[in-house]
């Protein structure tokens, strides 16, 4: 079954058993509204009852039952204002009563609407990992050079002339990010205005990046608005436009966003569950709060979505709770209720959390606004961890990864390889182009090798142009290959430096922890020594196996 349609499916069997529910708790509302009548104890009575109408007037919208949930929101208002005025109240509760015995009628009337749910899901690398890009390039020459560095660095591109057939091309799913020429004279100008209206209301937007020869402030604006995460003008310095390009994809394909979703209501969290899985974040939800810190060690959300209102704990509470731990401190926390109250959601902020987001809601606004807090907090975190420069992770951290590996290795006896690179005669780059054109080629390297190596493999910057990977379950002969391949399309790399063009080449070091001997004290400096053997040999080569 196709993604949406198993969403569609799944979202309906939550519909029909927050159904069920809603015709056993409305009738046991209607017994309460009866008892009202001939109980001593007004006052908890009312209070019980609030609470449960402010419940239903989040659920119940949310799972599409709109007027039911309208209903139940001005109940509770009656309620408050019985449980407030007392004296007033006698009218007021018979208002109340007729009405809650009104509900079942609503419930039995409410079809509910089901609402869009649209494409949610960025497209993934295919099984070889490589990304798919769409250009809409008229200019042959441009179109070409540009697939063909793209493709050094592993990605695979798909060339459009004609801008008819984009919006087809972009609703097949397939491609992770856009890039189009919006020169003034050319097709792409035109289809801008198609391209907006394609990204309107998509979660997440399509990265894509404009290219033109007007580099006016119009041309900016319109290009922004079609989703544009980059703009260059021509000529196009193409290891910049990758590098923008892998900035622009979105943090999450790395690692799915973690949500934990805290919220008594079953159904409810259920349902949130459903709706966040499917634009690809990973969902645990809670139902006890009393498991929260628990589950929060176990799981290291990067949001939590937490729900107001529960039994014995008030979500806010709860939110103090998670702040109690620095560990946390950046862990967005937005807050799911019924609360109408701009003043009480003022005063819930002011405690803890960080967003307020109330029920009933949508299914785009939610995924909204858990997709751009999760994204920020991803960022945030990464610019802590990580080299700012190149997004790899920094030296501690990547020697950190060698042991933790290596220790893995000889645990599960599946062999772990190592490799130092470095750049070649880095210095006459510096002072032939200067610094910055120097930091283009280091950012183009980590972005190779990010491109080219598994998902599990961990990346670091070394050092100014060194660099660390560590490759699990990964031989030394595979690790050379690898890094063999990895430099040539690296020295196939065309930089450019005002108006000139030149290219670069990287040596690197292997060793590895695999059968029969295991062993290994120093792999960062065996891997050290083969670096050096490689550049005493003339660089622009991997040395795996000890020559010595
Ligand atoms: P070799 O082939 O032996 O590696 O020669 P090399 O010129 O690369 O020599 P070496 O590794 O000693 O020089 C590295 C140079 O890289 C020195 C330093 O100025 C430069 N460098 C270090 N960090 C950065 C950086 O972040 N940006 C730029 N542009 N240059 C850097
Ligand atoms: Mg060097
Ligand atoms: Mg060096």
């Amino acid at each position: 079954m196709p993604k949406t349609e198993q969403l569609k499916a799944q979202l309906a069997e939550l519909g029909q058993a927050f159904r069920k529910r809603l015709e056993q708790e409305l009738p046991e509302l209607v017994r309460q509204a009866e008892q009202l009548q001939n109980t001593e104890q007004v006052e908890p009575a009312l209070q019980q009852l609030q609470g449960q109408l402010h419940k239903l007037a989040g659920s119940a919208g949310t799972f599409g039952h709109t007027a039911l949930g309208e209903r139940a929101r001005e109940l509770e208002q009656l309620a408050k204002h019985c449980l407030a005025d007392p004296a007033a109240a006698d009218e007021a509760r018979k208002r109340l009563r007729e009405g809650l015995c009104q509900l079942p009628l609503l419930l039995n009337q409410s079809r509910p609407e089901p609402q869009d749910s649209q494409p949610l899901e960025s497209a993934l690398p295919d099984e070889q990992g490589q990304q798919h890009i769409l250009m809409l390039e008229h200019d042959p020459e441009l179109a070409r050079q540009t697939s063909q560095t793209l493709s050094n660095f592993g990605y695979q591109v798909t060339i459009l002339e004609q801008a008819d057939s984009l919006i087809t091309q972009l609703d097949s799913g397939q491609y992770a990010a856009l890039i189009i020429d919006i020169s003034p004279e050319v097709a792409g100008h035109q289809a801008l205005g198609a391209l907006q209206r394609w990204q309107a209301g998509r979660v997440p937007p399509l990265p894509v990046i404009a290219i033109s020869t007007d580099s006016a402030f119009a041309a900016r604006l319109e290009a922004v608005r079609a989703g544009a995460r980059g703009f260059f003008t021509k000529p196009v310095d193409l290891t910049v436009l990758e590098n923008r390009l892998r900035r622009s994809f979105e943090v999450q394909q790395d690692d799915p966003f973690r949500v934990l979703v805290v919220d008594d209501d079953q159904e409810l969290a259920e349902r949130f569950k459903a709706i966040l899985d499917n634009a690809g974040m990973r969902v645990e939800t809670v139902l006890d709060p009393a498991q929260l810190i628990k589950r929060m060690n176990a799981f290291q959300p990067d949001v939590v979505l937490m729900d107001i209102n529960m039994p014995h704990y008030s979500g806010i509470e709860l939110a103090q709770m998670i702040r109690l731990n620095d560990n946390w401190l950046r862990v967005p926390i937005i807050y799911l209720s019924a609360e109408t109250d701009t003043v009480a959601q003022m005063a819930a902020l002011l405690k803890a959390g960080d967003d307020f987001v109330s029920k009933p809601i949508s299914d785009a606004a939610l995924l909204t606004t858990v997709y751009a807090r999760a994204q920020r907090a991803r960022l945030v975190s990464q610019a802590l961890a990580r080299d700012s420069m190149t997004g790899l992770l920094k030296h501690a951290d990547i020697k950190e990864q060698v042991e933790l590996e290596v220790e893995r290795a000889l645990r599960t006896q599946q062999p772990v390889s190592i490799a130092m690179i470095d750049i070649d005669h880095f210095k006459s780059v510096n002072d032939n182009h200067g610094h910055a054109v120097g930091d283009t080629v280091i950012r183009a390297l980590a972005n190779l090798l990010r491109q080219r190596l598994r998902r599990i493999d961990r990346i670091g910057r070394y050092g100014g142009e060194e660099f660390v990977a560590v490759l699990p379950n990964c031989a030394a002969a595979d690790a050379k290959a690898i890094l063999d391949s990895i430099r040539e399309a690296f020295s196939a790399l065309q930089f450019s430096s005002g108006s000139k063009l030149f290219q670069c080449t990287f040596s690197a070091g292997i060793s590895a922890c695999e059968a029969p001997d295991w062993c290994l004290d120093e792999p960062l400096e065996l891997a050290d020594q083969h670096l050096y053997q490689a550049k005493q040999q003339g660089r622009n080569r991997v040395i795996g196996v000890s020559l010595s």
